[in-house]
């Protein structure tokens, strides 16, 4: 079991985070998205970089092979958060008037 790369203490490998002290395990946090029925064969990846230079970075995947990515800068990724929250709770009104 490894330890922590800050206080030592022995931590599972999956843990993103050391839960006595916090500090950040890993450099990256990946996450596959499944697609929609109109885009089959493909996936989206995001991935949040946890260095120095933090960002997230979107690819799209197609059979496995990822087909083209974009990174956007905390703030951009934060306003697109809070895009999907906002217009997730749009009711079948809401969408007919945009
Ligand atoms: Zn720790």
């Amino acid at each position: 079991m490894p330890g922590c790369t800050a206080c030592g203490t022995e931590i599972e490998a999956s843990f993103r985070f050391c839960p006595w002290c916090g500090t950040v395990q890993r450099r990256k946090i990946v996450e596959f998205f499944w697609p929609h029925a109109n885009s089959p064969g493909r996936a989206l990846r995001v991935t949040r970089y946890l260095g120095d230079e933090r960002h997230v970075r979107f690819s799209v995947w197609d059979d496995g092979v990822a087909r083209a990515a974009v990174s956007l800068d905390e703030d951009e990724a934060l306003r697109l958060a809070a895009f999907l929250e906002e217009t997730s709770a749009c009711c079948h009104d809401a969408a007919e008037t945009l």
